[in-house]
């Protein structure tokens, strides 16, 4: 452990009554003296030493104080908050220990005054850094959109919507919505894209293609105010999709034997956008996309007029495990009707080359770090915990791969649960839990906590 950590001492925890030893004789006059814990005020203690002998007396206090606030309290509210951790859990944690701690209101108190305000500027600050970088390189920006209910299920009392730079691999923009401010929850997503749009653009920053899943009301609202956006759909929210209705099928009467392509048919859906130059004609797509219903029942040339034939070589007997459907069949049938519906229709020409989906998942994961759905949280406090995601992530994604001692890059293993027991091979990133964003908070929030005690509130207002 470093004895200094970002300019912070460390910190002991010291029984009651060894503390008390040390306050057993005078120091003037060396007489034994009893020490007595005058005061307690959160996790600090105040032991007053009176001497009957010498009459010398003296008051110690355990920690330093910023103000009026013992600065051990404060940091707990910082710690507490920015290492995502959950008030009610942290404290009840202290108590089972008997350690003296700070109560739940003092938490709330912190957060409210000190910890958010110093929060949402540190953001604004790298928001605006980035918006700057942006605007002075000139290009227009890559864009992916997504939406989160705080809660499962359509009860949600807060939404969030955070705008991704695709090709920078950063949160750029977070927009937090409740529920009561557009009448329902289903109204969330939209709200909180139309903020966000309307931000960035007055900011000046050009978005050029927009990515989202296939939420309705988004698709309509680009369509009618970005006219000069490129509006694409996330692949892997159509795959999932399809993955369930395909899983659906092969569960039914007679069509067992399918299992086996289910697979292949994603990874597919994947091939089609990726495969597939921005400025092809959207036929292609679709002529890419449909051929395989000729190729499942080993047809593979005659599929349209963009695209003729399959782009994979001569399949021997050996190379094949999968046994090809029938034409005719109950299966065939209803395949056809889940890759040539309607909704695929629409969404096979809008899918994004650009994937964004790993890095969602792995934004999505800090949240829930932050901010799990279980819980619920004041406005105040959820906004918080979603910024305090968004820098965690932003500086994560910069990070490279961990490797080991002797330069070997790592990897890990791991069980996806949309994969069903599948595995992927996933690169480990250099880990970091402690980051410099909530250390520039804390800096901040102290500093915050400082002026509040030697300013008014308007000069208080002008400094921040
Ligand atoms: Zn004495
Ligand atoms: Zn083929």
């Amino acid at each position: 452990m470093k004895k200094r950590q970002n300019g912070r001492e460390r910190k002991f925890i010291v029984y009651e009554s060894h503390l008390l030893r040390l306050f057993a004789s005078c120091p003037s006059c060396t007489s034994p003296t009893l020490g007595e814990v005058q005061q307690v005020k959160g996790s600090c203690v105040t032991i007053l030493q009176d001497c009957g002998l010498c009459g010398f007396k003296t008051s110690w206090c355990s920690q330093p104080f910023v103000g009026a606030i013992p600065a051990g309290n404060f940091e707990i509210s910082c710690a507490l908050l920015f290492s995502g951790s959950l008030p009610s859990k942290t404290i009840r944690m202290f108590n089972f220990m008997n350690l003296a701690t700070i109560s739940y209101r003092t938490f709330m108190y912190h957060q409210q005054c000190y910890l958010h305000p110093a929060i949402v500027d540190v953001w604004k600050n790298q928001q605006a850094a980035y918006i700057r970088e942006t605007l002075d390189s000139g290009q227009p920006v890559q864009l992916g959109g997504d939406g989160r209910a705080d809660s499962p299920g359509h009860c949600a009392k807060f939404g969030s919507y955070t705008m991704m730079d695709l090709m920078k691999n950063l949160v750029i923009d977070l927009q937090l919505v409740q529920s009561n401010e557009v009448g329902s929850s289903c109204l969330m997503e939209k709200e909180g894209l139309v903020r966000s749009v309307h931000f960035l653009e007055q900011s000046r920053l050009v978005i050029s293609q927009l990515v989202t899943d296939r939420h309705l009301q988004v698709a309509k609202w680009v369509r009618e105010n970005m006219p000069n956006t490129v509006h694409n759909i996330d692949v892997w929210h159509v795959a999932k999709g399809l993955k369930k209705k395909l899983v659906a099928l092969s569960k039914e009467k007679d069509c067992q034997d399918f299992v086996d392509w289910i697979k292949s048919i994603v990874n597919h859906l994947y091939w089609v956008p990726s495969s597939t130059p921005e400025d092809e004609e959207d036929e292609m797509k679709w002529e890419k996309w449909s051929s395989i219903l000729n190729h499942i029942q080993n047809v593979h040339d005659g599929h349209g007029d963009h695209f003729q034939r399959c782009e994979h070589g001569d399949l021997g007997p050996d190379a094949r495990q999968k046994r090809w459907l029938r034409p005719g069949t109950k299966v065939v049938e209803k395949l056809e009707s889940i890759i040539d519906s309607r909704q695929m229709r629409k969404d096979i020409p809008k899918l994004s080359p650009t994937v964004q989906t790993s890095n969602l998942e792995a934004y999505h994961s800090v949240i829930n770090h932050f901010a799990p759905k279980m819980n619920s949280f004041s406005y105040k406090g959820m906004q918080s915990r979603l910024l305090l995601a968004a820098m965690h992530y932003n500086e994560n994604s910069a990070k490279g791969q961990a490797a080991t001692k002797d330069g070997n890059l790592q990897y890990r293993i791991v069980f996806p649960k949309q994969k069903k027991g599948e595995f992927t091979v996933q690169k480990i990133k250099q880990a970091n839990w402690f980051l410099t964003t909530p250390c520039h908070a804390v800096k901040k929030a102290t500093l915050l906590l400082r002026l509040c005690v030697t300013s008014t509130s308007t000069q208080r207002r002008m400094l921040l």
